[in-house]
């Protein structure tokens, strides 16, 4: 099997008495594009957070790379490979474009690379090209929500974790970030997607899981989930 990135055990996290994950287990191996589905407050936001080192956990245990995160904040798993883009995306919206990008790649050194990090950019979001001197703030939600990816990107993680990236966006847009997510995956970023989209986020994931009031309710591959008629009917809609 290939190797795991993530590694979630008897993960609990509460905030005071609200307990908002309790005690689930999920694996991200190694190119895998994963999809965590379910409702709005099911806690799937919770459990990126707490994987990227953003929120302390109460029971259980995170591990990247086969070594636990407790301990570690979100700037050490940046630098080690792990990239958030967040719910709300949090571009710099005063800040160009490039000058967005070269923000995400602060934590390298190498001039050279990093002006050719942000020409691949280009490649892959065409827009950001057109744009590239426009304030971020400025862009339509679409165009930074692919701002955020990019951005992201630039810090060559070895796991993207995307949460909601298509909340709010026009469906021409969500076409685009899904074709988008996929084409990332396919260069061999592992990807790690949170998405009330279920239909969307399992077509292209290699396996999901469903997560339902603070616990995993079914995992299976994207195709199995999306033919369940449990899923058909909680999250599908028919
Ligand atoms: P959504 O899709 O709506 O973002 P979600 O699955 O990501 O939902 P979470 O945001 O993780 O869900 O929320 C899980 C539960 O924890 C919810 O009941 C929510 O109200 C609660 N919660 C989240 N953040 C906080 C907070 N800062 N303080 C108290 N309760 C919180």
């Amino acid at each position: 099997m290939a190797n795991t990135l993530l590694k979630v055990s008897g993960l609990k996290v509460a905030y005071g008495g609200i307990k908002a994950v309790k005690g689930i287990d999920l694996e991200v191996h190694e190119g895998e594009l994963i999809s965590l589905i379910g409702s709005n407050g099911a806690g799937k936001t919770t459990t990126m957070k707490a994987v990227t080192g953003s929120l302390a956990f109460e029971g259980g245990d995170i591990e990247y790379m086969g070594k636990s995160i407790k301990g570690k904040g979100a700037w050490d798993l940046v630098k080690e490979g792990l990239a958030m883009v967040p719910e709300g995306r949090g571009v710099f919206t005063r800040m160009s474009i490039t000058e967005n990008l070269q923000m995400g790649a602060y934590i390298r050194s190498d001039k050279a690379e990093i002006a050719s990090d942000i020409e691949r950019m280009f490649v892959i979001f065409p827009r950001l090209r057109e744009r590239k001197d426009q304030l971020a703030g400025t862009m339509s939600g679409g165009e930074q929500q692919m701002l955020a990816m990019a951005r992201a990107l630039m810090s060559r993680p070895k796991v993207l974790l995307l949460d909601e990236p298509s909340m709010g966006l026009s469906p021409i847009m969500v076409d685009k970030i899904f074709e988008v997510v996929r084409d990332v995956a396919a260069q061999g970023v592992t990807i790690l997607l949170v998405e009330q989209n279920a239909q969307r986020a399992l077509q292209i994931a290699h396996r999901g899981y469903v997560m339902d009031s603070g616990e995993i309710t079914m995992t299976g591959t994207g195709k199995d989930l999306l033919t369940d008629p449990k899923v058909r009917e909680a999250y599908l809609g028919h």
